[in-house]
């Protein structure tokens, strides 16, 4: 599974760089907040568009191997990370998009909460989310989102207006509770079950 898994990787034109187990870098990049989830993927692709978050699904469905998405590694029982499988990292995107007028911001789906607060807070905005900045906005807003501001503001998935999602199908969509408001539903609690969020967008 590893070889086939890997070559299959390696000829598929993707844009991030696939870390095998004999990779300088491999201890380093399976390594996640809890230590005791202390797995090993057959290889780590550090996906550097939505397009290498596509092919992370073909290659996985094709391989039949599980494929654990990563944000900013902090899920306590360790969901971001697998044995065997491909681990899909998504830090690379991690970009900050303020829409001033619209009062949203779109935030790549493996940004930290650092990133946010670092583009928001002396604008004097904020998203309320929680209290390290190296917690992902990726898992926790699909998980709800606590933290200091959240008795007076709400939860950080209360202010998620949308997000482009790249579905099991590998069909990439951006979504609202307008567009799709079932699997809308679905993404404010729901944790990383329903698709790979790629980008958020929160008032
Ligand atoms: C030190 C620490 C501090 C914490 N503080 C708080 C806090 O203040 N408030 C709070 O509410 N929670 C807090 N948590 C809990 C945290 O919100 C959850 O563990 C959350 O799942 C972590 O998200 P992550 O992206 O860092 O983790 P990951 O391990 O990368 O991901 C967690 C889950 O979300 C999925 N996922 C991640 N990104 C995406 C994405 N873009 N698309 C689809 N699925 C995705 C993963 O596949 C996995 O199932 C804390 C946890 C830790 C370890």
């Amino acid at each position: 599974m590893h070889g086939r898994l890997l070559s299959k990787l390696a000829s598929s034109g993707c844009r991030g760089p696939v870390i095998g187990r004999d990779h300088p870098d491999y201890d380093n990049a399976r390594r996640v907040w809890n230590g005791l989830a202390d797995r090993r993927p057959a290889a780590i692709l550090q996906a550097q568009s939505v397009d290498d978050v596509r092919r992370a699904i073909d290659w996985a469905a094709q391989s039949n191997a599980l494929l654990a998405v990563r944000g900013g590694g902090h899920s306590i029982p360790g969901l971001s990370t697998c044995d065997d499988g491909l681990e899909l990292d998504l830090s690379e995107l991690n970009s900050v998009v303020i829409n001033e007028e619209a009062r949203t911001v779109d935030v790549g789906g493996g940004a930290l909460l650092g990133d946010l607060d670092q583009a928001l807070v002396p604008r004097g905005n904020v998203v309320p989310a929680g209290v390290i900045s190296h917690t992902g906005v990726g898992g926790l807003t699909l998980g709800g989102g606590m933290g200091r501001l959240s008795r007076a503001f709400g939860l950080t998935i209360d202010h998620l207006a949308g997000a482009e999602i790249v579905t099991a199908d590998r069909a990439v969509n951006w979504i609202d509770i307008y567009s799709d408001p079932e699997l809308f539903w679905g993404l404010r609690g729901g944790g990383g079950n329903f698709g790979i969020v790629t980008r958020f967008r929160s008032r």
